[in-house]
């Protein structure tokens, strides 16, 4: 039972994100607050966001950026696989590795 509600939380944070994502053009203040719910939903089920879901928000100030509307992302020249993403809200630029996965 327990796995079926976080995989219920799961599915609705990632639908959250999606529309977050979309509308974040069109109409901010919906977007702003679909990505906020869907951190409400990680926090109150003590669910840790899938890496995809967790890069459209900045590491330094908190918001939701939408890639490539409040954020630049940027892949790594490097031989090691990274990211890297710029908050245009408040400059800040972080590298994320892209994690093997399996
Ligand atoms: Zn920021």
């Amino acid at each position: 039972m327990k796995l079926a509600v976080r995989k219920i939380a799961l599915e609705r944070m990632q639908i959250l994100i999606d529309n977050a994502i979309s509308n974040a053009k069109t109409n901010p203040e919906l977007s702003q607050r679909q990505a906020s719910l869907a951190q409400k939903i990680s926090m109150r089920h003590n669910i840790r966001m899938p890496y995809i879901l967790r890069i459209v928000f900045c590491k330094k100030c908190k918001s939701f950026i939408a890639p490539g509307i409040n954020s630049t992302i940027r892949l790594g020249r490097t031989s090691v696989k990274s990211i890297r993403i710029s908050c245009n809200l408040c400059g800040h630029t972080y590298r994320k590795i892209i994690a093997q996965s399996s």
